[in-house]
């Protein structure tokens, strides 16, 4: 376009004075003229790609009027077909009469849509700049990563953000943020020291994938018969039923083995904090049972209660048997309970 302020010069060297078509300067009217598209005709490959866009919108118009082709294509100066200068920025307009596209520079084309006030034509130049300055800091940014090790922060950020968010679903803050910190790459092209080295927190985390399903579990022990079980217990929960409050307590034994108890009658072991605490003791094998995937055992009467110390003694041979007094123990079991899991919590 800088050349295209010798416009009349170069006109001149078109020899408009031999013109005959209906596109010369001195015969054109613009009415007869749609804008089609903005174009792109300089040396800059990303300024290139930013304006292929707006190629599309042409194909299409080419598509659907045929026998439509260039003006003056014989002889094509690639300058503007109006004033023959040569131009970075211009347009095609479509002439309806001939069914000719001509590619114009910008300053003709402003001259011939009243409607090309020139905001929207530097709008247009801003967008692909922005678009090219885009995609330079993309490159960059893939490069810096590259040296450092961390492509993978690059893959993560071009994943697409939905597919990504359920990819990395099991850590889906840690997703995010490398996203938003990558994205901050392209837009200023550096990182500090401490970036570096979270963005390496992030994606251990992310490679390391989501925790492994927990496991069936297997059924233990015998239906209807009576047997000692060793077993952790994991969660102390119950609900309010016709018989009154019900207790569940679900054990888990040293091969991640469920096993449920549920019980209407005061806990035996009914001290303040048994959950986490190992027990041994002895119940009958209720049933087997499936509960979200895992196989459970439910126990019933269980007796003989003791706790299990494995820190004093690893072999649990030499636990004790627990006593503890039974008045009052079950009314704190029970507004412990209500307090943390509520009525409706059911297992
Ligand atoms: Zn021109």
């Amino acid at each position: 376009m800088k050349n295209e302020t010798n416009a009349s010069k170069k006109g001149d060297k078109m020899n408009n004075a031999k013109r005959t078509d209906v596109h010369r300067p001195s015969e054109i009217l613009p009415e007869n003229y749609d804008l089609l598209t903005y174009t792109y005709k300089g040396p800059d490959p990303f300024l290139q790609m930013e304006a292929g866009s707006e190629r599309k919108i042409f194909m299409a118009h080419m598509k659907s009027h045929p026998g439509a082709g260039f003006f003056n294509k014989e002889n094509e100066t690639g300058g503007c077909s109006i004033c023959g200068a040569h131009f970075s920025f211009g347009a095609i307009f479509y002439h309806r009469d001939s069914n000719r596209y001509i590619e114009i520079g910008w300053i003709c084309a402003m001259k011939m849509d009243s409607s090309l006030d020139g905001a929207a034509f530097r709008n247009w130049k801003d967008r692909i700049k922005n678009g090219a300055e885009v995609r330079a800091g993309k490159n960059k940014a893939r490069e810096i990563l590259e040296a450092h090790d961390l492509r993978f922060a690059w893959e993560v950020f071009e994943t697409p953000y939905e597919e990504g968010s359920k990819k990395f679903e099991f850590a889906w803050k840690s997703f995010d943020i490398l996203v938003d910190m990558v994205s901050k790459l392209v837009r200023y092209g550096t990182w500090s020291d401490n970036q570096f080295e979270f963005a390496e927190k992030l994606i251990h985390r992310l490679q390391a994938g989501p925790p492994p399903a927990p496991k069936a579990g297997e059924f233990v022990g015998t239906i209807k018969n009576r047997e000692f079980f060793t077993a952790t217990l994991k969660v102390l929960t119950g609900y309010e039923s016709m018989y009154g409050w019900t207790s569940v307590f679900i054990f888990e034994d040293a091969d991640g083995n469920t096993l449920i108890w549920k019980t209407t009658s005061e806990p035996s072991f009914g001290f303040n904090e048994p959950k986490g605490k190992t027990f041994r003791f002895k119940a009958t094998v209720k049933d087997h049972s499936e509960y979200k995937g895992r196989n459970q055992t439910i126990l019933t009467r269980l007796s003989d209660i003791e706790e299990v110390k494995p820190e004093t003694d690893p072999t649990g041979s030499g636990s004790k048997i627990v006593e503890l007094p039974k008045t009052g123990i079950e009314v704190e079991v029970k507004r412990n309970l209500h307090h943390i899991v509520g009525p409706a919590a059911i297992v």
